[in-house]
């Protein structure tokens, strides 16, 4: 299911695919929350995409990070190497906020199967299973060891 969703999400949204995509993996569960984050960044970009490219997403300490780039006057964000325009800026910020949101979002939803979870922070960061696949996982991990 997801990985067809992830595909329609691509189709939607080419440009936001174009360059290196090799560090863009976006667990099933989180296909949604990714999802919503394009939706959401197509839309404050307006008809001018500026050149905006996801460049990563990978699950960290149990939350998605989702990087992106923008690109002005042909050179990607940061490192324009001159001072952004306040609507430019504007936009970095709008587009970053959109971003940080969706990675909040995946604080509490299941990598696996998209379910919301109660919650959630433990101490090597945040608990990202379900209840039921918390337990699958923890079964194959175990009939896994020698
Ligand atoms: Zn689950």
């Amino acid at each position: 299911m997801s990985q067809a969703e992830l595909e329609q999400v691509r189709l939607r949204f080419p440009y936001m695919f174009c360059g290196d995509q090799s560090r863009v993996d976006v667990a099933p569960g989180w296909v949604r929350v990714f999802k919503q984050a394009c939706v959401e960044i197509d839309a404050i970009l307006g008809d001018d995409k500026r050149g905006f490219h996801w460049t990563e997403a990978k699950e960290k300490a149990g939350f998605a990070r989702f990087r992106g780039k923008l690109v002005f006057d042909g050179r990607t964000m940061p490192g324009v190497g001159r001072d952004l325009t306040p609507a430019e800026a504007d936009l970095v910020e709008l587009v970053t906020a959109a971003r940080h949101k969706a990675e909040d979002a995946t604080k509490t939803v299941c990598n696996v199967c998209g379910d919301h979870l109660p919650q959630r922070e433990t101490d090597g960061g945040y608990e990202r299973l379900c209840a039921l696949h918390a337990v699958t996982r923890t079964k194959k991990d175990e009939s896994n060891r020698p």
